[in-house]
Formats: structure tokens, C-alpha cells, sequence
């Protein structure tokens, strides 16, 4: 049995505050502040250059990745680290477009993040490709034999929908098409399994449910059939095959190693690996259970004591993520006046309210403290104050 006691204790939480967030950004490990300071105490100021080899900068990228395959239900060697997600959407959807070179569709569905649509838009724009965007529930039936690519976020953003992995890479699979899986807010939230549903190529951030802190690299997963196959359309020169040859031309790194592109963030990496250390020890099946205990705690909770709220979140546990959403007319004078009292979720435009449940150190006392203080608000109207109405740059 995972031991969430101990898990929730290897976090920083504020005093008086609770965290409903973590899917927009993880909270800070307690180790974090240490081992960056300890690489910067022992390595970058004392070892200078040497520590690419010495201190193992380079090989970081793998090194971390192998710790995020068992989360994801990859092999060791199949994951590697860099850049940001936006980044690895590219080089997933262009690699996996480039071995299906006779087919024109990337498709897409309307509930994925903005990002990874714009990122699409721009490589079909490219490479003479059509991105075509249809509803979640549309997928399956928008899957046909001109498709090339299946570019999917696994749990929708703002309402918490998780669509079937498995289901839906065997239904591509069928056509002739691959599928390019974004883990955003799967990883560390939910039983991912990649080999299991024989997906294709993966990718995801490491910053929301991973905790490995803002600008954390992202991952990216290709499935041992294409390592060696996939083009990576953005060559730089840590993915080549020896990269202090300093060849003129590109050679591809044998396997993974190819989808690496500049320096990698070496600082940044060394907050994740310690991130990644609370992690020995947690079952994804103790993970998914307490997920499911969270949200559906929180939901039961909202629904019998909050007025004027509305589900926007999928009811049936199997269908959603580790996040819940509520709509609410005033939802963005309502997350205001709850982060004031120190419950902390997230606004998403136009409406909604939404909140991230992390089974590593949430519990049910958070649930129940968000689920009382939220209904006050929403009896009382606090929410409505001109200060409480302000939209600040992030929301
Ligand atoms: C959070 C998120 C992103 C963000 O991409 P970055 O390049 O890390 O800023 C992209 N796609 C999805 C699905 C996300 O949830």
C-alpha cells in the first residue's frame, strides 16, 4: 500500500492554504530546495564544465526520463527530457505525420489545451497537412482511412474528460494511423498505461501533477517500433548520433536520444529528479483509487451544499481525470473570493471553476475544507466586491 502520509509530507504547503491547483503547477518538494542548491553548491560553481561528465548533466535527460516511464507504463530507454511541451507536441505530431508521408489529416478534438492545436496548425501549414478539430464525443467516428495522425489530449483540460486510450489507438490502428498521446494531465494524476493501449508516440509537461516546478522540462515517449524510424523534424544537434563530432550534417541518435534538440535545462531538471524521488514507492493503482475517492468526496460535497453551481465534469469516475469542474455565472469572481480565503483552484474562461485533485498530498480534510468554505461564498455572495471581479495577466 502506498503510504500517502508520507508523500503529503514531502511537500511545502503554505500554511492556511489549500491546494485544489496542482494540475496547473505542482507544489514545491521539500528536497527540491536542497538538491538545487546542492548543484549549485557542488556542481555548476565547483565542477564548471566538467560537470557534463562528472556530475552527469548529460545524461540527465534519459536518467530522469527512465524515473517517468514506470509512471506511464514505458519501458526504460523509451523516454527522454527537454524543452516544453508545446515543443515535444511538434516533434511527436511532425515525426509521426512524416511516417505516414502519403496521408494529409492530424486530427484533433475541441477540448484539447490551445497550445497543442496551434502547434498542429502551424505543422500542417508546413508540411501540407490539414488539421481537422471535431467534438470529443466525434473521435471515433471521425476516424477514417485518410487520417495520419490522432493528436489527443488523454484527460480534457477544463472538464476533467478522459478519453479511452486504448480504444481509440486500436480504432486508429485499424485505419493505417498513428496516435500521438499528450499526457498533461495523465502523468502522476492517473493509471497511465502506453504499452498496454500500444499507443504510438507520447508526450507531457512535468510541472502540474509531476511537481517539478514552473518552466520543469517536458517528457517525450516513442513506442520501441518507431525509435528508430521517427524523423525528427527538428534536428538539433543533442539528438545526433555524436553530437561532439560536430558533422556538418545530421545523423540521428540511435532510439530516443534522436527527439533530444539544444543544452538541456540542467538546473531545472535537478528540481524534478528530487520531485520524482516522492514518487518511489506510489502504486498507480493506490493513485487512481484515491483520485477517485477525491473528486467523487469533492463532487458529492458541491452538489449537496453549493447553489447556482453546475457539474462540467463527466460524473462517472471511469470517464474522468484526477479534476473536477463547476460552472458558475460569476465563476471568475468566485475563484477570486476562494483563493482569498486561501482555497486555491482555477478560473478558465468563459465560466468555469476548476480543481485539481493530486492523491500525492491532497486528502479528504482538503476536500472537505474547499467544499465548506465554497459553499459559504456562494450562500453569502462574497464573491460579488469590485475587487474580487479584477482579471489580473494569468488567470
Ligand atoms: C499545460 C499544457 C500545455 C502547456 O505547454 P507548455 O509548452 O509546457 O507551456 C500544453 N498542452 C496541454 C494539453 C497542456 O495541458
Amino acid at each position: 500500500m502506498t503510504d500517502f502520509i508520507r508523500t503529503r509530507q514531502a511537500f511545502h504547503l503554505p500554511e492556511g492554504v489549500t491546494y485544489l491547483d496542482g494540475n496547473s503547477l505542482g507544489p514545491m518538494p521539500v528536497a527540491a530546495k536542497e538538491r538545487v542548491s546542492r548543484m549549485m553548491a557542488e556542481e555548476w560553481s565547483e565542477m564548471l564544465i566538467t560537470g557534463w561528465n562528472r556530475a552527469g548533466w548529460y545524461v540527465q535527460p534519459r536518467k530522469v526520463g527512465d524515473r517517468i516511464a514506470r509512471l506511464i507504463g514505458a519501458g526504460s530507454g523509451e523516454v527522454v527530457m527537454g524543452d516544453t511541451l508545446s515543443i515535444k507536441v511538434f516533434q511527436a505530431v511532425s515525426a509521426a505525420r512524416a511516417l505516414r508521408p502519403e496521408r494529409r489529416v492530424i486530427l484533433s478534438d475541441n477540448g484539447n489545451f490551445p497550445s497543442d492545436l496551434y502547434v498542429a496548425e502551424g505543422l500542417a501549414r508546413a508540411v501540407d497537412a490539414e488539421l481537422r478539430v471535431v467534438a470529443p464525443e466525434e473521435v471515433e467516428h471521425a476516424i477514417d482511412d485518410q487520417l495520419a495522425v490522432l493528436m489527443i489530449t488523454e484527460v480534457d483540460y477544463r472538464t476533467g474528460r478522459r478519453h479511452d486510450m486504448k480504444a481509440l489507438t486500436a480504432r486508429a490502428h485499424q485505419v493505417g494511423a498513428l496516435t500521438v498521446w499528450d499526457l498533461a494531465h495523465s502523468a502522476g494524476a492517473v493509471d497511465v498505461d502506453l504499452t498496454g493501449a500500444d499507443a504510438d508516440f507520447a508526450v507531457g509537461c512535468t510541472y502540474k501533477y509531476l511537481n517539478g516546478g514552473p518552466g520543469a522540462p517536458a517528457f517525450i515517449w516513442t513506442h520501441p517500433r518507431h525509435a528508430d524510424a521517427a524523423q525528427p523534424i527538428l534536428q538539433g544537434w543533442m539528438g545526433h548520433a555524436a553530437p561532439f563530432a560536430f558533422d556538418l550534417g545530421y545523423t540521428p541518435a540511435p532510439g530516443i536520444e534522436r527527439m533530444r534538440v539544444g543544452t538541456p535545462p540542467v538546473i531545472a531538471m535537478t528540481a524534478l529528479d528530487a520531485a520524482l524521488d516522492i514518487w518511489d514507492g506510489v502504486e498507480l493503482a493506490d493513485l487512481r483509487a484515491r483520485s477517485v475517492e477525491l473528486t467523487e468526496a469533492f463532487i458529492a460535497g458541491v452538489e449537496a451544499n453549493c447553489p447556482g453551481v453546475t457539474l462540467n465534469s463527466p460524473r462517472d469516475p471511469d470517464m474522468r481525470g484526477s479534476q473536477v469542474s463547476f460552472r458558475h455565472p460569476q465563476g471568475y469572481a468566485v475563484m477570486q473570493a476562494l483563493i482569498a480565503e486561501g482555497v486555491i483552484g482555477d478560473f478558465r474562461a468563459p465560466d468555469v471553476l476548476r480543481f485539481g485533485f493530486a492523491p500525492l498530498y491532497n486528502d479528504l480534510q482538503d476536500v472537505q475544507r474547499a467544499v465548506d468554505i465554497l459553499a459559504r461564498i456562494l450562500r453569502e455572495e462574497t464573491w460579488d466586491q469590485p475587487h474580487f471581479h479584477e482579471k489580473a495577466d494569468v488567470t
